[in-house]
């Protein structure tokens, strides 16, 4: 491991102002991630700002029936098991408690969950010469090598990736807004527009900037979020990522005629996969399974496969559907 620096921050400012003129340093929550990475040699900051003892573990209702605000330091495990969450917001909670294992539901974080980095094989492993994210330039190791986890949408010749959170997937969905401060102030990404697909520039999984902090998620009200699921896809019941995962959320009318839909995809794209079409396609239809099947081979009707995943293609199509199924059924 590189030689770091460590320092305590107490207030959001000061741990800004702690980062600000150290473009190599990271703010350290729960570590569940970072320290992994710096372990293999793959994140070598030169600073670590602990931002643990930082007044954000809060939750609070947006005045005016506005929806939620969570603050980022809030743990994975607090934020799945909160009433306001549990019942107004099932399809987060469904999917923080789908991800990872209790001890690191325990101690990972909200801001950290949006920055985890993805699960390919080759990032982790410095030894391997071929890895534009880790190293850009590099080449791409996956394309032509073991590639079962990879992306089927939106990759590039640069880097097949999958972004590997499931909270980020419900996020997605439900069309949260992720709040951060920099030196410069405060403001707001729409969660559509955090991550980011890889194009040329791989290295660089969002558009958070180098210097600024994650204080918050804001969760608008809407009408589809107490109709929502998470739907996962693994090799194993727990603790493991998703092969493909879904987030849904549908708005029906009393003929079960859907008025507007929410979905979004994991494990498919190197960001969380807002489905767009799905999204359309479902518009003023009746909710069963046909339509469902004919909005998700609309979806992926651009998917790309590799030796290794190609069978991801049908998986989401299934996926989509037994999703969208569930929710349906929902009263
Ligand atoms: Fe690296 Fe991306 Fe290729 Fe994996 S898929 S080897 S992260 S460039």
């Amino acid at each position: 491991m590189n030689p770091f620096t460590y320092s305590r921050a107490s207030d959001a400012d000061q741990a800004v102002a702690a980062l600000s003129g150290k473009p190599h340093g990271k703010f350290l929550g729960g570590g569940t991630n970072l320290i992994d990475l710096m372990k293999m040699g793959v994140e070598t900051p030169d600073a670590l700002i602990d931002i643990n003892r930082l007044p954000l573990a809060q939750i609070e209702e947006l005045p005016g029936g506005k929806g939620v605000r969570i603050g980022a330091m809030m743990r994975n495990s607090d934020l799945a098991g909160h009433d306001l969450i549990k019942s107004r917001y099932p399809v987060l909670s469904e999917a923080l408690l789908s991800g990872a294992s209790p001890q690191l539901r325990n101690m990972a974080t909200v801001g950290g969950n949006l920055l985890q980095r993805t699960r390919c094989y080759y990032f982790y492993d410095p030894a391997f010469p071929a890895c534009n994210k880790r190293k850009p330039g590099s080449g791409c190791g996956a394309i032509e090598g073991f590639n079962r986890i990879h992306a089927i949408l939106g990759q590039s010749d640069h880097c097949i990736a999958t972004h590997p959170s499931d909270m980020c997937v419900a996020l997605a969905a439900l069309d949260a807004i992720v709040r951060v401060r920099g030196p410069n102030g405060e403001r707001e990404i729409p969660m559509s527009d955090f991550h980011r697909l890889p194009g040329d520039t791989p290295e660089r999984d969002t558009n958070l900037k180098p210097d600024e902090l994650i204080i918050a998620v804001d969760l608008p009200a809407t009408p589809f979020a107490t109709r929502s699921r998470y739907l996962k896809v693994r090799d194993r019941a727990s603790y493991a990522f998703a092969l493909v995962s879904v987030a849904a959320a549908l708005d029906l009318d009393s003929n079960k005629t859907v008025k507007a839909a929410r979905v979004a995809l994991g494990g498919v794209a190197h960001k969380p996969w807002r489905a767009e079409k799905v999204e359309k396609e479902l518009a003023e239809k009746k909710a069963d399974e046909k339509t469902f099947r004919a909005a998700a081979e609309a979806e992926l009707a651009a998917a790309k496969g590799y030796k290794h995943n190609s069978f991801k293609i049908e998986l989401a199509k299934r996926a989509i559907v037994r999703a969208l199924s569930t929710v349906a059924a929902m009263e």
